[in-house]
């Protein structure tokens, strides 16, 4: 099933599918597979860039020439959104969720570079942060721009559809490099990365466990969510098959404190695959997801064959120096 949608390229082709076999031997993984989208070809890479094609290729093809979205300061979105803004010639509106912005270094720092225009809301919620940028975007209508608003993550329909092309690729790739994995694990926030592997699945079965490690909500609140997002894209394609909630996997106990706070499982799996790899992830989304994994296949609740779907990230890890400088 092919699309209407507008594509506007960002990548420099597919990002890598590698084994890990470093941490293969420090954790008894038997197989142990990371597909780099933290490897996007922009700004530090990262999942948003999959959205971010058709998100921009959709503003592009509706003449646009601004671009709204939000999240918090230290967005990896934001960032995204920022930088392949400007590489398609759009103007950059970034709303941030709080009062504050909090420390200048990490995503925040490059949004400066990028010279987005930038606010505090005081708000907190993806809804109420939607209706602040619809708010935004009025002014920007008010000043003769042709604004285009994304919410919270680029979870639309449009964006999602980067995932259901991305199982499509990685399907191909897991074929020629003769990996068979029995379950894919990856980083979940808002959901729509992992509603748009699901609708992959549902068009193109295969016999692999998706598995969304949520760094955010819980799961009887994010799995209605996903099961939501993966059905609109569905339907959005003109197909007429469903997601069921019963199909939907995800694991709510690796968020730690909260949304946005390190914890010591994750840091611990940021030091154990930076020393077993050389390969880092970070401490809000990448490396919650990996302890995740790490733990799920300890407690027997996954087998050894493992994906783990490395979605970005790693300017946040510049912003938590001080979890990793005390210890030797
Ligand atoms: C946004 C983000 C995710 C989660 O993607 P969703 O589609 O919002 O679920 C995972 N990892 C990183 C690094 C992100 O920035």
């Amino acid at each position: 099933m092919d699309t209407h949608l507008s594509r506007y390229p960002l990548m420099w082709g597919e990002t890598p599918l590698h084994r890990l076999h470093g941490l293969e031997r420090v954790t008894g993984l038997k197989e142990c597979w990371v597909k780099r989208d933290d490897l996007t070809g922009i700004a530090f890479g990262g999942n948003k860039v999959r959205k971010l094609e058709y998100l921009l290729g959709d503003a592009l093809a509706k003449g646009c020439d601004t671009v709204i979205t939000g999240g918090s300061p230290q967005s990896n979105h934001a960032r995204l959104t920022a930088a392949c803004a400007r590489r398609a010639g759009l103007e950059p509106w970034l709303c941030f969720a709080g009062k504050h912005m909090g420390i200048q270094q990490g995503n925040l720092l490059l949004d400066h570079i990028l010279g987005a225009e930038m606010k505090t809301t005081g708000v907190y919620g993806s809804k109420p942060l939607l209706e602040e940028m619809e708010k935004w975007a009025e002014v920007a209508r008010q000043k003769g721009k042709k604004p285009y608003v994304v919410p919270v993550g680029g979870s639309t329909p449009i964006g999602d559809y980067g995932y259901k092309r991305a199982w499509d690729v990685l399907l191909d790739q897991l074929a020629q490099s003769g990996a068979h994995p029995e379950s894919i694990v990856l980083a979940v926030g808002s959901g729509g990365t992992l509603a748009g592997l699901l609708a992959g699945k549902v068009l193109h079965p295969a016999p692999i466990k998706l598995i969304g490690i949520s760094v955010w909500l819980k799961a009887d609140e994010l799995i209605p969510e996903v099961v939501r997002m993966a059905n609109d894209l569905l339907a959005f394609l003109g197909s007429d098959r469903r997601l069921s909630a019963a199909e939907v996997h995800v694991e709510d106990a690796y968020i730690g404190k909260k949304y946005g706070v390190p914890s010591d499982a994750g840091n611990e799996a940021i030091r154990l695959l930076a020393r077993s790899e050389g390969l880092f992830v970070d401490p809000i989304y990448t490396g919650k997801a990996l302890a995740g994994l790490l733990d799920l296949f300890h407690c027997g609740k996954i087998g050894s064959r493992v994906l783990f779907w490395h979605t970005g990230g790693t300017p946040a890890l510049f912003t938590h120096a001080h979890s990793f400088t005390r210890e030797g």
